[in-house]
């Protein structure tokens, strides 16, 4: 078992479950009694209000009707994440939420896609669930619509066949996900889509649940005829739900709305075909793709893998169709990554193994993936920083290879260490070990996997204004578009 994470903080609420190892939540532990593994900037900068575990939770980064989702900081890498908080006395007032808590994590860790986000954790305590997932620093798809009034028409193709890739994925996993929306679209760093929110999503294989379902759930501006008029439904309600996102992409409003609302005028114009007009500029592809699309008879209407099909889809892109494994192949694991938790962290082989090949939500998981992450960003940035020398790209990635091993040696002995990086610097650039990082500001610590040093506690900061996913002002701009794309099921 990992000693990590054991030094931190105070208990103060039991956190249930053996997804975490050692380390106990103290939800309530007040942020100035926090003590943890991270060099003091770290935590100095990182704006939290508690700590749940190895997590410090940090600023909202959005909010749902029981769940908030707030900036997370992993106390042993120091890397950021989001970690989903549903309140549970608050979901108690659900009878459909309470029955249905944990199935939104039990489904996401079924799940592995490039378009999905990642859960890491899931923690537990007495009135709170938490799910630990990635990170999506672009934000939510909604505010980019918002800001630029409507998407031009070769992005809204990128972020509809990421969407559709998804979408498919989940399909052949048995799962529905049932609340297909703008607002649950998220961004990456490399612009890429990312799709969350399994709070409503069904598995009819895996967890029992009868097929089709009948169900009625999710935005009613979203959802198909036939969950509308509450007749059984199958998977095709996701590829109606991709028609009204797609739409929205297009145009930044939605292709079925009536003034006053009421269910059954609406669901009257999605029989009729009777669809908000489209500007002129769209290309005729795209307009086909989205009337099939939008096909209110679900006989008719094409499953997701004839979508995956369609021409606009594969234009410019013809990996549209590769299916992508839902478990991580042993070949791909990351050894290095690997040694590093083994070796410097006092993880079981097994166990790093297990946790990464079954994609187990757990703390095993979350640092093996986060560490990973770390790795390839730092890759990069030594690539980057290094151009101007004569290394090659390989010579630079093995150099940064170098540099994650070198770190730990404040742990081990660390003369050894740095006689054998200076001798593997000298080689790979025929200069000097100084040299080289002086150009990054001699900031060796920089390019560890994990904060070696314990440091004293540290008084919370108040929030800084920094570049945010969900910016403040756009809050309001933001609430209207929602209310406008989400007419409420009860109005
Ligand atoms: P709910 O179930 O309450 O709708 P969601 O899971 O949809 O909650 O999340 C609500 C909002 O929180 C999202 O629209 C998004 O702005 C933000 N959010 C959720 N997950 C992440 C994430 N992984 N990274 C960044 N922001 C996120
Ligand atoms: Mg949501």
């Amino acid at each position: 078992m990992p000693d990590a994470g054991t030094d931190m903080g105070m208990d103060s609420e039991r956190i249930f479950g053996a997804k975490a190892p050692a380390p106990v939540g103290t939800e309530n532990t007040p942020p100035s009694s926090l003590s943890s593994g991270l060099p003091a900037d770290i935590l100095r900068n990182f704006y939290h209000t508690k700590r749940v575990g190895n997590y410090l939770i940090g600023r909202k980064l959005g909010e749902g009707s029981f769940a908030k989702v707030r900036e997370g900081l992993h106390a042993i890498t120091g890397e950021k994440l989001a970690v989903k908080v549903i309140d549970k006395r608050k979901a108690k007032k659900d009878s459909y939420v309470t029955k249905n808590l944990r199935r939104e994590g039990d489904i996401q860790q079924m799940i592995r896609h490039p378009n999905i986000t990642q859960l890491l954790d899931i923690l537990e305590t007495e009135n709170s669930y938490y799910l630990v997932m990635e990170l999506c620093p672009g934000g939510n798809l909604m505010n980019h619509i918002y800001e630029k009034k409507r998407l031009d028409e070769r992005k809204a193709q990128k972020y509809v066949r990421q969407l559709v890739m998804a979408v498919e994925h989940l399909h052949r996993a048995g799962v529905v996900h049932r609340d297909l929306k703008i607002e649950n679209l998220l961004l990456d760093e490399q612009d890429n889509i990312k799709l969350i929110d399994f709070g409503l999503s069904n598995c009819a294989g895996i967890l029992g649940y009868s097929d089709p379902f009948s169900t009625q759930c999710g935005s009613p501006a979203y959802a198909a005829p036939e969950l509308l008029s509450r007749k059984k439904y199958g998977p095709k309600v996701d590829v109606w739900s991709i028609g009204v996102n797609m739409y929205a992409m297009l145009t930044g409003t939605l292709p079925f709305t009536v003034e006053p609302f009421s269910l059954k005028a609406l669901h009257q114009r999605m029989v009729d075909k009777d669809m908000n007009p489209l500007p002129p500029s769209i290309s005729s592809a795209a307009i086909s793709l989205l009337k099939r699309l939008l096909e209110p008879d679900p006989n008719k209407r094409p499953n997701i893998h004839q979508v995956m099909a369609d021409p606009w889809l594969q234009l410019g892109n013809p990996h549209t169709g590769v299916p992508y494994l839902n478990r991580i192949h042993i070949e791909e694991i990351n050894h290095t990554v690997l040694l590093h938790m083994t070796e410097k962290m006092g993880y079981k082989h097994s166990e790093v193994l297990s946790a990464v090949l079954t994609n187990k939500a757990c703390h095993t998981l979350a640092v093996y993936f986060l560490l990973n992450n770390k790795m390839k960003r730092l890759s990069k940035e030594y690539r980057v920083n290094l151009r101007h020398t004569n290394m090659s790209s390989i010579e630079a990635f093995q150099f940064c290879l170098l540099s994650l091993t070198f770190s730990c040696s404040h742990r081990r002995n660390s003369t050894t260490w740095r006689r054998r990086k200076r001798a593997s610097c000298s080689r790979l650039n025929g200069g000097s070990f100084k040299d080289v990082y002086s150009r990054r500001g001699g900031c060796i610590t920089s390019s560890s996997l994990e904060y070696m040093e314990i440091h004293p506690l540290y008084p919370t900061p108040q929030p800084t204004p920094q570049r945010t996913p969900t910016h403040p002002n756009r809050n309001t701009n933001r609430k209207c578009i929602s209310m406008q794309f989400s007419n409420c099921l009860y109005k």
